[in-house]
């Protein structure tokens, strides 16, 4: 059920995750929810992690290029203040913030408004990746989508690396992952495969890792 339209939570705000492997579909589905916001005339604010520069700086841009525009933020907790004055608050690549972010989408709900927050729930070994987990453990609703195995057509819970290298997380989607289902999914392959140009570090801070492309 769509959980903004239940009439009882009209006064109260919660959390909703919008979860799953790379190409699932998360970011449409963050858009699809805030589109249907802004035409009941909602205010809504829109955030993602300045870290993630794939395609635009100003923008919510998901694979099909359906765009909405957004802020980027350098820290969970420049989200709390700009979007006081917004009724739905959307966050795109909830992985690449640290924890504070669940305390942020607590402050938020508590404060009354629906915060929408869309990211990988795995990493590339399939182990979770914070904070969604913990994210998903204090929302009201959690959405999970599953992308295609493009092995073998079965529902994709996993994304497989298709570079070398132990960095948590390589932007450039497309070329980088594709969607596997848990029997395709191998971890170990990434190991033997060519190294990509900006993986010569061994570290997970995503500023390092940026500063490094
Ligand atoms: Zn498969």
């Amino acid at each position: 059920m769509e959980p903004h339209v239940l009439r009882s939570m009209r006064t109260s705000g919660w959390i909703e995750i919008v979860c799953g492997s790379m190409f699932s579909g998360k970011t449409e589905e963050l858009i699809r929810r805030l589109k249907r916001a802004k035409i009941a005339r909602q205010s809504v604010e829109i955030f993602k992690p300045g870290v993630d520069t794939r395609f635009s700086d100003d923008e919510v841009v998901s694979h099909d290029a359906n765009v909405i525009q957004s802020t980027s933020v350098s820290s969970a907790s420049q989200i709390i203040l700009l979007a006081s004055n917004a009724d739905v608050v959307g966050i795109d690549e909830g992985q690449f913030f640290d924890n504070d972010l669940v305390d942020v989408c607590r402050e938020l709900a508590t404060l009354g408004k629906r915060v929408i927050v869309a990211g990988l729930d795995q990493d590339y070994l399939g182990r979770p990746f914070e904070p969604i987990p913990q994210l998903m453990a204090v929302a009201e609703f959690v959405t999970k989508l599953h992308a295609i195995c493009m092995v073998c057509g079965a529902p994709a819970n996993h994304s497989q690396r298709l570079t070398a290298g132990d960095q948590r997380v390589i932007l450039g989607a497309t070329e980088t992952y594709e969607p596997r289902c848990r029997d395709c999914f191998d971890p170990s392959d990434s190991h033997d495969l060519p190294k990509l140009e900006s993986d010569g570090s061994t570290t997970e801070s995503i500023n390092q890792l940026i500063d490094s492309k």
